[in-house]
Formats: structure tokens, C-alpha cells, sequence
């Protein structure tokens, strides 16, 4: 079996019985990423050196008996938002072009302290704002199932370089579907945990009451695993909770009895596309085959979440994109005629327009007059989504229903209807509004060769039935075993 073909838990099975080594391992992806990513354009840095030198010490860590660490000797992709000390962190913005952080995010330090081997940085929507990896400055990534197609985003780079063979493992981060999205579009694994499951210091902020850092993997145990690493309290994130973390790997494999699974009539109503649709009740079936009740729920303030979203998404992110003035962080405008002009020449020139809009959205319905029609009243719609999902846990364990309402469209597609763009985040939103976690698991290949993602919510911090609960179906089926044809 080829390395760059396993999954997270084979190749720590080769790892500790020491059948291959850890720079083996390494180097196989980073061979793999420097003959293909070209092509699929997933990487903005591959740091070959830090990844060397980290996989040697999980080789010695092995070779002195000591433990490698839960990832030790494991390549991870980091979605380039998440700082990295000494390795650029770019946010794939002209802005933060030449920006080297001089510390790492939370989740970074977890995975060097379990022995991850850091491959590089992959590319995104700028500043996380998208949902096609098309408004990154830098490059474009391509759908590894079809170089037509978009990966997804804005954690496009993460999906498809699962996708593509070039990592096992990739963290993402998602405010309003980015994991689950791009992994919907990829056919890979991707979970949103619960809000502040996962620390966000150094998780570069776009809107900071909606942003979470997750997995992404080829199957459910690598991102149960990934998850049980960068988990956990840190008193760096004030929104961090302070909870214990239970043992997802652990538990993996216990099937759920008696599990009551929702399902909203609504979400199968005009817009969702045919083969979706057909594939998610398909895998309802396949809960139902495993003794799983269904039965109907509604949400009836889910069909305002995109509107909510964004609003609420803009205001936070016009307010934490302040910082970038070319003064505090930032490219600085070279020609300029007086410090105001410095900070509008400079914001001007760096930021993409996607990244403008978002801005001026957010300064807008903040303004004075506005604040109340449209922030506050989102901020109230936001609650009674919150309201629905706790209504509809009292009925049921979980909610199965689809991640996106078609599969991955054409790169180029929806580029110029924001709209379109924006209203395909109806499924995925509202958990992020809710703060509940979210899982995209593969459940399908359309007529047309691209995967189907199924999702699963599940209210907070019940990760642990999320993860079992896709294992199930997992074990059931072999969508998560297929690879795009071309490779
Ligand atoms: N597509 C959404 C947006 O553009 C979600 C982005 C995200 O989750 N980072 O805002």
C-alpha cells in the first residue's frame, strides 16, 4: 500500500511496529506534494525542512522506547490562518503577504507537543471569507475529483489536499461551513466542533463569536484523533471552555442503541439538488437499517440563517480586519499623501474585493441608525436558531441532513453572484450560529463523479455521538475508501 494512500490509523500502525519510519512517511508526502500540488494548488508553504526535522524526532522518540506522542510521526496540513512560528502565515492575502508569526496558535503547540509532522500551510479564501478557495491572492486549488470544480472553502486547500493524497490530516477552521463545506465538495471527513471546544489563540480572526478550528481527514478516526489533540481548555481564549475532554478514540467503535435521528422536511424542499437529496435520505435508510429511529423535526428559524449569518459574520469581521492599517500589522501603502490616505492606499491595495465587501457590509449595518435594524435583530434571530435546536435535542440525539445543496459547482460558477454564493450556506450556518458541532462525512459520488457530504449535528459538546454516530455509518458503507479517478 502506498504511504500517501493510508489512513492516519494505518500509518500508525506501520509507525509503531516500526515497519517504516516517520521520515519515511514525511518525505512520501512531501515527494507526493512537490510532484503534484502544481496541479492541485492545495499548498501556500511547505516547510520540508521543520517537517524533516520534526518526523527525525518522533523516529528517536520510538527508537529511545518512549512514546511519540498521539500523532507522532503523522503529517498535518494547517490552513494557513493559523499562526505558525517562524513560518509564514499569510491568511492567502496581499495583506499579511510577508507576515512570519513569532509564536504559535494553540492548536499548532498541541500538535508539535504530540509529534505531528507540520508538512506546510494550505490555501483558503482570503481571510477565511468565501466558499470556493477562489479569492485567495496567491493561487487557485482545484477539486481533486474534477480540475473543473471547485474544492469548496474557504478551507479548500485542507479538503483537497486530503483529497489528493497529499496529507492525512489537515486542520481547518470554519465560521460558517468551511470544514464541512470543502469536505462535503472533496469527499473527505470534516467536524466543526463545539464553540469553544477548540482554543482560537492564534487562529487569525475573521468573526471571532463564530469561528472554530477543526479536522479534517480521510475517515472519522483520523479527525476523532486530530480532535482529541488540539481539544481542550486554554486560559489564552477567554470563549475556551473549560471542560473535560472525553475520549473520542477511545470510544470510536461503541455503536449508539436506541439513537433518535431528526430530519428536517424543509431542507429537502426547493433548491436542494436531486442527487443530493436522494443520497442523504439514502443514508438515513442506513441509520434506520442500524435500529435508529427518524423522525421529523423542524427548525423554524433556520431559513433566516444565511440572512443572520451574514450580518453577523461582516460586522465582526469589519471589526477585527480594523487592525490591519499598515501601521499595527500589514502591507503599507509606498505612495501615500497624509496618514489617512496611508491607511486607505494601504487597506486598498492589500485587501481582495470579497474581503472589501465583507468590510463595508459589516461598517454599514454597524453604523449608527443601523446597528438596531439589522445587527441587534440578528443577534435576536441568532437566539431563537439557538432556541430551535435546543427544542428539537429535547426529541431527538441528531439531526441528518445535507452540507450543501448541490455538489462542488464550477470554479468560476458563482464568482460573480455573491448572492448565489452566499445562499449556499443555508445548511451549514446555522451551527455555527447555534455553536453546536457539525460533521461532513462522504456518503455519496454523483452521476457526475463529484462527492455527496452527509451531515450530522449534534447539540454542544456532544462531539462523541457526532463521531460515533459517523462511524456507524462509516462501517456501513465505502464512500470515504474512494479516490478521484485520476489518481
Ligand atoms: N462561506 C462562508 C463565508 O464566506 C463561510 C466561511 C467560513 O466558514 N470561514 O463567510
Amino acid at each position: 500500500m502506498s504511504l500517501t494512500r493510508a489512513s492516519t490509523d494505518e500509518l500508525l500502525q506501520l509507525l509503531d511496529s516500526r515497519e517504516v519510519s516517520a521520515v519515511e512517511v514525511a518525505t512520501a508526502f512531501l515527494d507526493e506534494i512537490e510532484a503534484r500540488d502544481e496541479q492541485i494548488g492545495a499548498f501556500l508553504t511547505v516547510d520540508r525542512d521543520g517537517a524533516l526535522t520534526a518526523a527525525r524526532t518522533a523516529d528517536e522518540r520510538r527508537a529511545a522506547g518512549e512514546s511519540a506522542g498521539l500523532l507522532g510521526g503523522i503529517p498535518v496540513a494547517v490552513k494557513d490562518l493559523v499562526c505558525t512560528r517562524g513560518l509564514r502565515t499569510t491568511c492567502a492575502s496581499r495583506m499579511l503577504e510577508n507576515f512570519v508569526p513569532p509564536y504559535d496558535a494553540h492548536v499548532v503547540r498541541r500538535l508539535r507537543d504530540e509529534g505531528a509532522v507540520l508538512l506546510g500551510k494550505v490555501n483558503l479564501d482570503e481571510f477565511a471569507m468565501g466558499s470556493s478557495t477562489e479569492t485567495s491572492a496567491f493561487r487557485r486549488t482545484v477539486n481533486p475529483w474534477n480540475s473543473e470544480h471547485s474544492p469548496g472553502g474557504s478551507s479548500g486547500g485542507s479538503a483537497a489536499a486530503i483529497a489528493a493524497g497529499l496529507a492525512p490530516l489537515s486542520i481547518g477552521s470554519d465560521t460558517g461551513g468551511s470544514i464541512r463545506q470543502p469536505a462535503s465538495f472533496c469527499g473527505v471527513v470534516g467536524l466543526k466542533p463545539t464553540y469553544g471546544r477548540v482554543s482560537r489563540y492564534g487562529l487569525v480572526a475573521f468573526a471571532s463569536s463564530l469561528d472554530q478550528l477543526g479536522p479534517l481527514s480521510r475517515d472519522v478516526s483520523g479527525s476523532a484523533r486530530l480532535l482529541q489533540v488540539i481539544a481542550g481548555h486554554d486560559p489564552q481564549d477567554a470563549t475556551c471552555l473549560n471542560v473535560p475532554v472525553p475520549d473520542w478514540t477511545g470510544q470510536l467503535e461503541q455503536p449508539l442503541e436506541g439513537l433518535k435521528i431528526g430530519v428536517v422536511a424543509e431542507q429537502f424542499a426547493d433548491g436542494l439538488d436531486d442527487e443530493v437529496a436522494a443520497a442523504v435520505r439514502a443514508a438515513v435508510e442506513v441509520y434506520r437499517g442500524l435500529g435508529a429511529t427518524v423522525e421529523e423535526i423542524e427548525l423554524p428559524h433556520a431559513r433566516h440563517s444565511v440572512a443572520t449569518y451574514y450580518l453577523i459574520a461582516p460586522c465582526e469581521a469589519s471589526s477585527n480586519l480594523a487592525r490591519y492599517d499598515g501601521v499595527h500589522y500589514g502591507h503599507r501603502a509606498e505612495q501615500f499623501d497624509d496618514m489617512v490616505d496611508m491607511y486607505a492606499a494601504s487597506r486598498g491595495e492589500a485587501f481582495g474585493s470579497e474581503v472589501k465587501r465583507r468590510i463595508m457590509l459589516g461598517t454599514w449595518a454597524l453604523s449608527s441608525g443601523y446597528y438596531e435594524a439589522y445587527y441587534l435583530k440578528a443577534l435576536k434571530v441568532r437566539r431563537l436558531i439557538r432556541q430551535d435546536f435546543d427544542d428539537a435535542f429535547r426529541r431527538v440525539d441528531l439531526i441528518a441532513g445535507p452540507v450543501t445543496p448541490t455538489t462542488a459547482f464550477r470554479t468560476g460558477e458563482l464568482t460573480g453572484d455573491p448572492l448565489a454564493m452566499y445562499l449556499a450556506d443555508i445548511y451549514t450556518s446555522i451551527a455555527n450560529l447555534a455553536g453546536i458541532p457539525g460533521i461532513s462525512i462522504p456518503a455519496g459520488i454523483s452521476q457526475a463523479g463529484l462527492p455527496i457530504g452527509l451531515q450530522l449535528l449534534a447539540p454542544s459538546l456532544e462531539e462523541d455521538r457526532l463521531l460515533r454516530a459517523a462511524r456507524m455509518y462509516e462501517r456501513e458503507t465505502n464512500w470515504h475508501t474512494r479516490w478521484p479517478a485520476s489518481l
